[in-house]
Protein backbone atom coordinates (compact mmCIF):
# COMPACT_ATOMS: atom_id res chain seq x y z
CA UNK A 1 0.00 0.00 0.00
CA UNK A 2 1.23 2.86 -1.30
CA UNK A 3 1.25 5.96 1.17
CA UNK A 4 -0.77 8.77 0.35
CA UNK A 5 0.32 12.76 1.11
CA UNK A 6 -2.11 13.04 4.53
CA UNK A 7 -0.85 9.64 5.71
CA UNK A 8 2.57 10.69 5.29
CA UNK A 9 1.71 14.16 7.17
CA UNK A 10 0.55 12.20 10.25
CA UNK A 11 3.37 9.64 10.55
CA UNK A 12 5.39 12.60 10.36
CA UNK A 13 3.48 14.01 13.29
CA UNK A 14 3.03 11.38 15.48
CA UNK A 15 6.55 10.04 15.66
CA UNK A 16 7.61 13.73 15.75
CA UNK A 17 5.40 13.91 19.56
CA UNK A 18 6.74 10.78 20.49
CA UNK A 19 10.22 11.22 20.02
CA UNK A 20 10.35 15.07 20.98
CA UNK A 21 11.57 16.10 17.75
CA UNK A 22 13.51 13.32 16.04
CA UNK A 23 15.37 9.72 16.90
CA UNK A 24 18.69 8.84 16.63
CA UNK A 25 19.74 5.76 15.14
CA UNK A 26 20.94 3.15 17.79
CA UNK A 27 23.78 1.67 15.78
CA UNK A 28 25.02 4.75 14.58
CA UNK A 29 23.63 7.91 16.49
CA UNK A 30 22.89 9.46 12.65
CA UNK A 31 19.43 12.02 12.91
CA UNK A 32 18.66 11.48 9.16
CA UNK A 33 15.81 8.75 8.44
CA UNK A 34 14.77 7.69 4.58
CA UNK A 35 10.54 6.57 4.84
CA UNK A 36 9.19 3.83 2.79
CA UNK A 37 6.73 5.28 0.14
CA UNK A 38 4.52 2.01 0.97
CA UNK A 39 4.09 0.25 3.75
CA UNK A 40 5.25 -3.46 5.23
CA UNK A 41 3.41 -6.21 6.50
CA UNK A 42 4.89 -9.20 9.27
CA UNK A 43 2.60 -11.45 10.41
CA UNK A 44 2.74 -13.24 13.92
CA UNK A 45 4.05 -16.46 14.70
CA UNK A 46 1.80 -19.57 14.51
CA UNK A 47 3.82 -22.63 14.84
CA UNK A 48 4.62 -22.45 11.35
CA UNK A 49 1.05 -22.42 9.71
CA UNK A 50 0.53 -20.17 7.42
CA UNK A 51 -1.97 -17.16 8.72
CA UNK A 52 -3.12 -14.26 6.64
CA UNK A 53 -5.20 -12.79 9.72
CA UNK A 54 -2.63 -11.75 12.18
CA UNK A 55 -0.99 -9.02 10.00
CA UNK A 56 0.82 -6.23 11.37
CA UNK A 57 1.29 -2.87 8.80
CA UNK A 58 4.78 -1.22 9.71
CA UNK A 59 5.95 1.71 8.86
CA UNK A 60 9.60 1.69 7.87
CA UNK A 61 12.59 3.60 7.93
CA UNK A 62 15.57 3.71 6.89
CA UNK A 63 18.84 5.39 8.74
CA UNK A 64 20.59 7.04 5.83
CA UNK A 65 24.04 6.79 7.08
CA UNK A 66 24.19 2.51 8.34
CA UNK A 67 21.07 1.58 6.66
CA UNK A 68 19.85 0.32 9.97
CA UNK A 69 15.63 -0.50 9.63
CA UNK A 70 13.41 0.60 12.34
CA UNK A 71 9.19 -0.25 11.70
CA UNK A 72 7.12 1.38 13.31
CA UNK A 73 2.94 -0.19 13.95
CA UNK A 74 0.78 1.64 11.51
CA UNK A 75 -2.14 1.19 12.99
CA UNK A 76 -1.13 2.43 16.23
CA UNK A 77 0.70 5.59 14.07
CA UNK A 78 -3.45 6.29 13.81
CA UNK A 79 -3.09 5.38 9.62
CA UNK A 80 -6.24 3.47 9.33
CA UNK A 81 -8.41 1.56 11.75
CA UNK A 82 -7.51 -1.74 12.64
CA UNK A 83 -11.32 -3.47 11.77
CA UNK A 84 -10.12 -6.43 9.80
CA UNK A 85 -7.86 -7.34 12.61
CA UNK A 86 -8.43 -10.94 13.74
CA UNK A 87 -6.54 -12.95 16.51
CA UNK A 88 -5.94 -16.87 15.45
CA UNK A 89 -5.80 -17.73 19.24
ZN1 LIG B 1 22.52 4.38 11.55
Amino acid sequence: MKLGDEQKQRIEKQLSEVTNGGFACPICGNLQWRFNETLSEIRTFSEGKLSLKSLIPLVVATCTKCSHIVAFNAVQLGLFEDEGAENDD
